[in-house]
């Protein structure tokens, strides 16, 4: 029997890349390839790049570097290694990238991974391989399913693509370029692959698409389900006990899905809903088609339907144009909504976007400042939203051992890391857990009596994890 090939994919950017880093080592598998955790001593060096900020983007390039020490000490060994760049820098940059980094094999975009065992033969036949098309015929069609085994591995929470690109072209983002048009997968297909997961012990799923909320798969009928009915089909799969998405567009946020955040019981009350600007100049300059009322009027009407809903987003600072006051609306929609959390980014003019040729770049000194202010304002959201958790009890779905033995570390339905002191039997149940102490936004917490009681008649070891 020949030797396993290892395979290291490292993933830069969105949970979409990390998804699609664990179908590419999917479809390698039956090709003998085995996936380790260092590049060290690797076959192939697959690196699935982030394009959506220069720094991103930058990174791969110094990773590269560190790529191209390994693959010349390997080969002074006589081995040789493929290093290949998928995703969007290698969509944006495609043949660029080999004549900037010569060490590099293969170049191939996020439409072509389902091509990946051709790509690597070609490659090892020619030399180098690029592949950037936007093929007609659809990759998840051609993705091997992951085996048992690997999805037990990758622990009882998952994530599972059910769109992917976007039509919707604000004009600082490079999505619509990179991913191409909005496509939604079929319901079915997406239900089995849950199914697929429930059986070997997932019981968190989070479905993923750059703009999710905008999910108009077909359903099993031919017509179109949209993201509620997808959400409402999902729970009714046997031991997938909690659900979210991410990430939404507030444009996309209709009746029927904030409807859901009240009738789904599985569906957690969290929700990433990125609005970027408090500023409606600013807003229409990126052209996100809504205005600061719109956003606050969803913000409503979700709690409304959910009044715990822990909301995050997406700030954007310094985008062409902003002025002080542009900067002060969006402070202020920090403090009027509340947020549990939120990232904030200075705007990086992308090539090719409407953003980057537009005239009043802010200069890099006072996105610094803003980006300083607001990341300040929103830890005080954050933090006044976990301190109204302190000595509450809360459920918490157990993902993996902690750093201290005995303890372990599992996520409330708000989202939020808590550590606990508890067997490695209870990583996959959802245990109610007494908080007892927040420390730097980590929650920390004591099983519940009545979890304590339960856990005592728990003689079943039903998920241990990777990191178990
Ligand atoms: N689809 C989501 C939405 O509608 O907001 C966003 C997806 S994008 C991959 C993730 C975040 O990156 C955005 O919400 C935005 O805040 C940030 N981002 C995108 N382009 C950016 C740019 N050119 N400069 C800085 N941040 C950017
Ligand atoms: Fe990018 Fe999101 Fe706007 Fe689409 S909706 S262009 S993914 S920021």
């Amino acid at each position: 029997m020949s030797e396993p090939r290892k395979l290291y994919v490292k993933s830069f950017g969105c949970q979409m890349n990390v998804y699609d880093s664990r179908r590419m080592a999917d479809t390698l598998a039956p090709q003998g390839y085995v996936e380790i955790a260092a590049a060290d001593d690797a076959d192939l060096v697959i690196l699935n790049t982030c394009h959506i900020r220069e720094k991103a983007a930058e990174k791969v390039y110094s990773e590269l570097g560190r790529v191209r020490r390994l693959k010349e000490a390997a080969a002074a060994d006589g081995r040789r290694v493929i290093v290949a760049v998928a995703g969007c820098v290698a969509q944006a940059e495609g043949e660029e990238i080999i004549r900037r980094a010569p060490a590099v094999d293969l170049v191939f975009g996020p439409q072509s991974y389902h091509r990946l065992p051709e790509l690597l033969a070609r490659a090892a036949r020619a030399g180098k391989a690029v592949d950037t098309e936007f093929p007609i015929d659809d990759k998840f069609d051609h993705l091997a399913a992951p085996t048992w085994e690997a999805t037990r591995a990758r622990g009882v929470c998952a994530f599972v693509t059910v769109q992917e690109g976007c039509d919707r072209f604000c004009t600082f983002c490079v999505v619509p370029y990179t991913r191409g048009a909005e496509m939604s997968r079929p319901a079915a297909k997406i239900i089995a692959e849950i199914e697929h997961l429930a059986a070997a012990g997932v019981r968190e799923i989070t479905l993923i698409g750059q703009n999710v909320n905008a999910y108009h798969g077909a359903g099993p009928d031919g017509r179109p389900w949209s993201l509620a009915r997808l959400l409402h089909r999902v729970a009714e799969i046997d031991r997938i006990a909690r659900l979210r998405y991410t990430t939404s567009h507030p444009g996309d946020m209709g009746d029927e899905l904030i409807a859901a955040h009240r009738d789904l019981p599985a569906l957690m009350p969290q929700l990433h809903l990125p609005v970027q600007s408090g500023s409606d100049r600013i807003l229409a300059a990126m052209n996100r088609r809504h205005t600061r009322a719109d956003y606050l009027d969803i913000v409503r009407r979700l709690r409304a339907a959910r009044s715990d809903l822990a909301l995050t987003s997406d700030f954007i600072v310094g985008f062409p144009g902003e002025t002080e006051s542009d900067f002060a609306a969006t402070l202020d929609l920090v403090e009027q909504v509340g947020f549990a959390g939120a990232f904030s980014f200075k705007y990086s003019p992308r090539p090719g976007t409407p953003g980057a040729e537009m005239a009043d770049q802010v200069d890099e000194a006072a996105k610094a400042e803003r980006l300083q202010r607001l990341q300040a304002a929103i830890d005080r959201a954050s933090a006044a939203f976990n301190r109204r958790c302190l000595h509450r009890t809360l459920d918490v779905l157990f993902e993996r051992a902690g750093r201290h033995g005995g303890q372990l570390v599992g996520r409330s339905p708000y989202l939020q890391p808590v550590q606990v002191a508890a067997p490695a039997a209870l990583i996959g149940e959802i245990v109610p857990v007494t908080i007892s102490e927040i420390a730097s936004n980590s929650l920390f917490g004591t099983l519940a009596a009545n979890a304590a009681r339960d856990m005592a008649r728990h003689v079943e070891r039903p998920f241990v994890g990777a990191g178990a």
